[in-house]
């Protein structure tokens, strides 16, 4: 764990090219692994970590590619937890490659992602979408793991909401039919497969569970708890006072500080490299993170 008074040599508001969670067509994201390497390329990004959802059967293929454009790619992905009834996702980050423990995670999250996926079918046929994991199914497009934007999609091509939001809104987010957490494994289980295997886990977008500062501040203890070591200090588009604060957050608790855009597709207002500011920190950047020993020298921008 490091020390609030430990100061690095550089700071995360003048780091760039930096992008540690972003999601390819392996899950829930509209590019290819490869597509999404070259954009980041074109962007100029020089080190990112691919982060789809329960999976990182697209890694291998963006290693790829990365290797063509000299990106240094952290393997990775975005797990789905629950905790106190709260979805709660970890981005785990192998910068020495992952092992059997995540390996056999991945096999219980994709199964879970299946009974889950029946469950959002049935209760999505309730209201009116006949035929609902076949009609996700067409959307994905795909035999990757449903997820609940396949199921979003199927209602506005049913033509029962609008568009995408309004399926969030009405039937899929959080509180809602569709929004089906109890398939998923403990927060503190996946903690531990990442921790097993010598990675780091990073609590993915803190801000985006809409909890009360309280409740924040109890997820990040059992985070820690359980063995946590990081997390998203920012995450795509997010207002400064609310980073300042999670920061402050973070650093009671002694956590490495990551980056990241959440980019899914393009035309959206996120692009792969793009989130707010990380403003002026002492938290150290989780590429300082001893797993990460390897890749740190490369990391440091000269
Ligand atoms: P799942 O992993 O199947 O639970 O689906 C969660 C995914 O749905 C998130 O990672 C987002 O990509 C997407 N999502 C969540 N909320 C919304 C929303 N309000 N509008 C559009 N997409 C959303
Ligand atoms: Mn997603
Ligand atoms: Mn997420
Ligand atoms: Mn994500």
């Amino acid at each position: 764990m490091p020390s609030d008074s430990i100061s690095f040599p550089y700071n995360l508001d003048t780091a760039r090219g930096i992008d540690l969670h972003m999601h390819s067509s392996a899950s829930d994201g509209m590019l290819s692994p490869t597509a999404l390497v070259e954009l980041c390329h074109q962007r100029g990004l020089t080190h990112i970590a691919l982060t789809d959802h329960d999976t990182m059967s697209g890694v291998e293929e963006a290693r790829q590619a990365a290797g063509r454009h000299g990106i240094t790619l952290i393997d990775g992905c975005e797990l789905s937890t629950r905790w106190e009834g709260v979805g709660i996702h970890v981005v785990a980050l192998f910068p020495a490659g992952p092992g059997e423990h995540i390996a056999a995670g991945l096999e219980l999250l994709k199964q879970a992602r299946i009974t889950r996926a029946e469950v959002i079918a049935t209760r999505l046929e309730r209201i009116g979408l006949d035929d609902a994991l076949n009609c996700a199914r067409a959307q994905a497009g795909s035999d990757r793991p449903l997820g609940r934007p396949d199921f979003a999609r199927a209602l506005v091509a049913a033509g029962l909401v609008k568009d995408l939001n309004s399926a969030f809104k009405k039937y899929l987010g959080a509180g809602k039919p569709g929004d089906v957490k109890t398939h998923w494994p403990a927060l503190s289980d996946v903690v531990s497969w990442i921790v097993a295997d010598g990675g780091v886990a990073v609590l993915a977008h803190p801000l985006r569970y809409k909890l009360t500062r309280r409740k924040l501040g109890a997820l990040l203890d059992a985070f820690v708890a359980a063995g946590g070591e990081g997390a998203e200090m920012v995450s795509g588009y997010q207002n400064d006072d609310r980073t300042r604060d999670l920061a402050s957050l973070l650093a009671k608790r002694g956590l490495y500080a990551s980056l990241g855009s959440d980019f899914h597709f393009q035309g959206g207002p996120l692009a792969p490299g793009t989130f707010s500011p990380a403003g002026r920190t002492s938290l150290p950047p989780v590429w300082c993170h001893p797993c990460f020993a390897s890749h740190a020298v490369a990391m440091a921008p000269p």
